[in-house]
């Protein structure tokens, strides 16, 4: 595996090497949940600074411990050859790792054989440039992250004024005839009142809107306890404004949705704290540097990266998955009730991706 041909050679094609179906153990945790679903971090760099996710002056992986895109494929290769059938490219924000469209094209070739889904998720400021790459890859579904509709709380929460690129980008995917979803973090006294308003605006182009929990992952020089703005009490409120209904809808990830009869649209709930979030779990996470976590609020870990460039890359990455299996916990232990608490974990969001 470690001479595995660049993804940019013209020997592509012979990166395809699908494995055995149906030959292989799948994976199935000690709490009898069947794992179908990766979330792949290509880089944990970010041209925004969300103030709930980094600092300013955040400290990045080391480049060099960072897969190069061959390994992310052949890490990949890995777990759809256990039976994982959607992967979810993620980041730190995605679209700013250099030739990443590769890895999508590469991954794409493989849809409609043994992978049933390929998606991203991303803050949107890249997606002008890419939307068309990614559809013609294969993707049709992508994840952006909108907490504001307002210019200058845009700028103030992500450090960074692109709010303008962010809606070019939202529309060059749709345009390019990706399904979206726009995620908003739910943040006490700085979208909340704006929530409707983010809502309705997302329906009304056709998207999808999904509302999501503060997680205590990371120091962020902020006061986590001041962000965090429960979302059954957000549901009480919007049930008072429009007619919710419980909606069967799944999109694989954790999310619970509603439909709201006057907007005509979906909305999905994320809720770590006020929610079942782990009862369902079908996921494993994987970092840019190829380090496992069986749970995003978990500190359990193991080292795909070392299993990767071992003399015996495929039988040590299938045991070091069982290995995950067996300590994937049953449910995270975030708590959201402490002021002046140190984070959950010190591993912020950025490295795991959402
Ligand atoms: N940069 C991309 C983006 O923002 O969509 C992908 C990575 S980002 C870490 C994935 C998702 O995690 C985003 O929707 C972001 O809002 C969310 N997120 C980041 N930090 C979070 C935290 N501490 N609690 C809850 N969600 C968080
Ligand atoms: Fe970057 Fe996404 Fe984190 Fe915002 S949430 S700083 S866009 S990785």
């Amino acid at each position: 595996m470690n001479d595995a041909v660049p993804l940019s050679s013209p020997r592509k094609p012979d990166l395809i090497l699908l494995p055995e179906l149906g030959t292989a153990r799948p994976l199935v945790d000690a709490f009898r949940r069947r794992i179908t679903y990766l979330r792949l971090s290509v880089t944990d760099r970010c041209d925004l600074r969300c103030s709930y996710c980094m600092p300013e002056r955040m400290t990045f992986l080391p480049k060099k411990d960072v897969l190069s895109l061959e390994e992310l494929y052949e890490l990949a290769t890995g777990f759809i050859a256990r039976g994982v059938t959607k992967i979810r490219i993620t980041g730190g924000e995605p679209l700013v790792r250099r030739d990443i469209v590769d890895l999508f094209t590469a991954l794409g070739r493989r849809l409609g054989h043994d992978l049933e889904e390929l998606t991203l998720t991303t803050n949107g400021t890249q997606l002008a440039a890419h939307a068309e790459a990614l559809a013609k890859a294969g993707v049709r579904r992508v994840n952006v992250s909108l907490d504001t509709l307002d210019r200058a709380k845009f700028a103030e929460l992500t450090r960074r004024d692109s709010l303008p690129q962010v809606l070019e980008g939202i529309a060059a995917a749709k345009a390019a005839g990706l399904k979206v979803k726009l995620n908003a973090v739910a943040l006490k006294g700085v979208n909340e009142d704006e929530l409707p308003d983010l809502i309705a605006w997302g329906h009304g182009q056709g998207h999808d809107v999904t509302l999501i929990e503060v997680m205590p992952l990371g120091d962020v020089e902020e006061e986590r306890l001041d962000q965090y703005l429960p979302l059954d009490a957000v549901r009480e409120s919007l049930a008072r404004r429009w007619t919710l209904t419980e909606s069967a809808h799944r999109t694989g990830g954790p999310s619970r949705y509603v439909d709201i009869a006057e907007t005509g649209g979906r909305l999905g709930f994320i809720t770590p704290h006020t929610g079942n979030f782990c009862e369902g779990c079908n996921r494993l996470r994987v970092t840019a540097t190829g380090q496992l976590y069986p749970c995003l609020g978990g500190g359990e870990r193991v080292d795909l990266r070392a299993a990767l460039r071992s003399d015996a890359p495929e039988a040590n990455l299938s045991a070091a998955l069982d290995e995950a299996l067996r300590i994937k916990p049953e449910k995270h232990h975030f708590r959201m009730d402490q002021r002046g608490a140190a984070p959950a974990l010190a591993r912020h969001m950025s490295m795991t991706g959402g």
